[in-house]
């Protein structure tokens, strides 16, 4: 098949879930969008949006997390434990092959829409890249050789432990950690310590250093390890605060010290860079997703 597979994309977000029918950004026959609720009502609700679908050769999933996957587990394709009520141990895989009979690709919703800037948007022809999400957690899609990087599963570089803004000794709001990064820099972390939501702070408040600096703490650890060559930042309190940008670039050029000499990295400014895609990023990237599995399937001996 020359031609891209017609895909049933689905973005499972904490608050909606978007479903679109299509082959790229370029190619989007449908959209809907579906409240989060339940899992019985919202999958339900989905199932019956794709059911008035036809001809999709494949379902990508985006979904919130965390989710289980490793293709070997009995819990793979669904969402694991999570604070969002009644959602922890939810299928959502084994439901939606079992209803359409076709290959599901299933993917955290960063991911998705790392992919989505992979393939069609600011990472474009690029084969190792980060696409960082700071909202109202901090999630991060980290693709090398055109792969998610997985392992027992996904990835949680949001909770690295930064290198501390020298003088700031806030506790941080991670139930878990404390002072990780997204407990110092997500948008909850924002207004638990200025007590005003992050797209109301005024852009020379003070608490806008430290933040950064988390933010910069975490594309330092992600040059170091996952070397993408680009890092791509979305998130309402990225794409919320332009003057984020340019104190991340400086704070990260500051903490790389000279060292790691690649033409990416001399020049920060095409190198940390705001999405293109959008909020169309994670809805895409389940196309993706969707896409991949439908190749997959078709390779398989
Ligand atoms: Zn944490």
């Amino acid at each position: 098949m020359t031609d891209p597979p017609l895909i049933a994309g689905l973005e499972l977000g904490g608050t909606k879930c978007i479903a679109v029918l299509g082959t790229g950004p370029d190619d989007v026959q449908d959209e809907r969008n579906i409240p989060t609720t339940t899992p019985a009502e919202t999958l339900g609700a989905l199932e019956s949006v794709l059911d008035g679908w036809s001809g999709f050769a494949a379902i990508g999933v985006a979904s919130f997390g965390p989710v289980a996957l490793d293709p070997h587990a009995v819990d793979y394709g669904s969402i694991t434990i999570t604070t969002k009520p009644g959602w922890s141990h939810t299928d959502i895989v084994r439901r939606l092959r079992a209803r359409f009979a076709v290959p599901v690709g299933f993917h955290t919703d960063v991911v998705g829409a790392a992919l989505g800037e992979g393939q069609w948007g600011a990472s474009a022809g690029l084969a190792d890249h980060a696409y960082v999400t700071v909202g109202t957690g901090i999630g991060v899609g980290l693709v090398a050789g055109n792969a998610p990087v997985t392992g027992m599963t996904h990835p949680e570089l949001g909770h690295l432990r930064p290198r501390r803004f020298p003088g700031d000794d806030w506790t941080g709001a991670c139930p878990f950690h404390g002072d990780c990064c997204e407990g110092l820099a997500s948008g909850p972390a924002i207004a638990a310590r200025t007590g005003i939501a992050a797209p109301d702070l005024p852009a020379d408040h003070p608490a806008w250093t430290p933040t950064a600096h988390a933010i910069a703490q975490l594309c330092h650890a992600l040059v170091m390890t996952g070397v993408p060559r680009r890092i791509v930042m979305g998130g309402g309190v990225m794409v919320g605060t332009p003057h984020l940008f340019p104190r991340v670039r400086k704070l990260l050029h500051d903490s790389l010290g000279g060292y790691l000499v690649t033409p990416e990295l001399g020049d920060l400014d095409s190198y940390v860079v705001p999405p293109h895609l959008g909020n169309r990023a994670g809805p895409l990237g389940a196309i993706v997703l969707g896409g991949r599995a439908f190749a997959a399937a078709s390779t398989a001996p």
